[in-house]
């Protein structure tokens, strides 16, 4: 996407630990393109208020006014924001997935250097593009017990021939919507990643065998929409076809079959195309080859309009002392970079990254992860550690 050389990018500082995290981020983030760019281009960093903190200011915690502003940018960046449990409070995040209707999850796993057990963690690169709108997070659901549940049981035996086996009078029922339109507008958001950025091996998961109606008819879009004008040369389908330079394969693979092959042959697959629950359970599991989900930045996309977010929370039992790990956003800043075009910005921070793994300083949990791997290694604090990081950019 385009954006001016002075872009102006809302940011939501975020709860709990993104008071710390936030500001080493963006730290990490002008030192690179101070670096690339020289005084060309710059960020105009315009903090607006969600959470915690609107809640203080604004006595609401997702005001009009932060929604509007965000829709005025082209991308913005967040951290980590809380729900509060049990007060009927419902989640932010999920307010502006439904605003932005971010529709793709978008999840680079790549290991830099950070300590992990998992032997061979160089091995892993792999992008998971999560569905984000559908499937059984539509929250439908019919507890056993209850008189809906019975009804809708009753529905089912009766009117639509279901097996009264396969549903006992305790059954509870969660429904899993998947939709023709959705699914395709994902599929096309992978596909054009895939190659803008020479990713050839590309995989649709699903139990389509189980789940034809859903998964199955997933699976069978995806191939639709590598029939389509846009993608017909670019996108083989046959699975013997070996793609040319721009171009890339698209092969279906059972979601078990994928979770296995993650982790006995990481590097097979470089772009997962998945629905919302697969796709959750794809990522966090591909994120753990290379040392959990804080090393892993992630991106909501929609049309016209990116989000960049940490993957992890707002780890209020940490906040407030300085020791939070602050990659997975800064990572995010990173991609954010790449995502507006100012690549080379984005590649500074990944090499200074890795040169901070290679010194072995880190904030406290990447020096424990090393101490665990019997190699001594420097606890920093958060800025510290950004600190660290900005002054290898090169
Ligand atoms: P969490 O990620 O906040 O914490 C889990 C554990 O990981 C804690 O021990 C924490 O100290 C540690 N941890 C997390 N991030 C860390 C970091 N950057 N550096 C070092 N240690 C880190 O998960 P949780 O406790 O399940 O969730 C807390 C709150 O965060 C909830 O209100 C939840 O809704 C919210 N949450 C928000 C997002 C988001 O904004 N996208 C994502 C997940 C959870």
């Amino acid at each position: 996407i385009e954006v001016p050389d002075k872009p102006i990018i809302p940011y939501i500082e975020g709860d709990g630990i993104g008071a710390e995290i936030t500001p080493a981020m963006i730290h990490v983030v002008n030192a690179a393109v101070e670096k690339t760019y020289g005084g060309s281009k710059r960020i105009i960093w315009v903090e607006v208020l969600a959470g915690d903190k609107a809640e203080e200011k604004a006595g609401d915690r997702l005001p009009q006014e932060t929604l509007e502003f965000l829709k005025e940018a082209v991308v913005g960046i967040k951290g980590p924001l809380g729900t509060p449990v049990g007060k009927g409070v419902r989640s932010i995040n999920s307010a502006l997935r439904r605003a932005f209707d971010f529709y793709s999850a978008v999840r680079p796993v790549y290991w830099m250097g950070q300590p992990t057990p998992i032997p061979d963690p160089q091995r892993v690169d792999v992008v998971v593009f999560r569905e984000n709108t559908d499937d059984v997070y539509a929250g439908v659901e019919f507890f056993s017990g209850t008189d809906e549940a019975k009804k809708v049981r009753e529905f089912l035996i009766k009117e639509m021939g279901a097996k009264e086996e396969g549903f006992p009078e305790d059954v509870g029922i969660t429904v899993k919507p998947m939709s023709e339109f959705k699914t395709k507008r994902h599929v096309r958001k992978a596909l054009r990643y895939a190659l803008e950025n020479g990713r050839k091996n590309v995989a649709v998961i699903g139990k389509g065998n189980i789940m034809k109606a859903t998964e199955g008819a997933f699976i069978n879009w995806a191939f639709e929409v590598a029939q389509e004008p846009e993608f017909a040369d670019k996108v083989l389908t046959d699975p013997e076809a070996q793609p040319n330079e721009g171009q890339v394969k698209l092969s279906k693979v059972i979601t078990d079959q994928m979770l296995m092959q993650l982790v006995l042959k990481p590097d097979a697959w470089d772009v997962v195309i998945a629905q919302n629950l697969n796709g959750d359970y794809v990522s966090d599991l591909a994120a753990a080859l290379i040392g959990g989900p804080g090393f892993v930045p992630s991106g909501n996309i929609g049309d016209g309009y990116a989000l960049f977010e940490s993957t992890h929370g707002t780890a209020w039992d940490i906040a407030g002392k300085g020791i939070a790990n602050p990659l997975s956003l800064t990572l995010s800043g990173a991609m954010m970079l790449e995502y507006i075009g100012w690549r080379e910005a984005a590649q500074k921070i990944y090499e200074a990254v890795k040169k901070t793994f290679e010194d072995k300083v880190g904030t406290p949990d990447i020096a424990a992860g090393f101490k665990k791997l019997g190699i001594e290694a420097k606890a920093v604090s958060t800025y510290e550690y950004a600190q660290e990081i900005a002054k290898r950019i090169q």
